[in-house]
């Protein structure tokens, strides 16, 4: 059983303006980064901290929750 929800983020690539806000508030491991210097895309996220969402100053990161799509 899950004892944690993880989650999977979405970013708007039309909206980002690749500012790097995202990744230095993010608490995960290096590397958790998209080839764009974002945080990683349609990877799984077990801190759900969603710190990179709030910070975000055009608001486009979204997530899913990684059980949602996954058995
Ligand atoms: S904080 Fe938002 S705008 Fe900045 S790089 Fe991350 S996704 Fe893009």
């Amino acid at each position: 059983m899950k004892t944690k929800e993880a989650v999977v983020f979405k970013i708007a690539w039309n909206a980002c303006i690749k500012c790097g806000a995202c990744v230095a508030v993010c608490p995960q491991e290096a590397g958790f980064t998209s080839e764009f210097d974002t945080i990683a895309e349609h990877a799984a996220c077990d801190i759900a901290c969603m710190f990179c969402e709030t910070v975000c100053p055009v608001s486009a990161i979204t997530h899913k929750m990684l059980a949602a799509e996954v058995e």
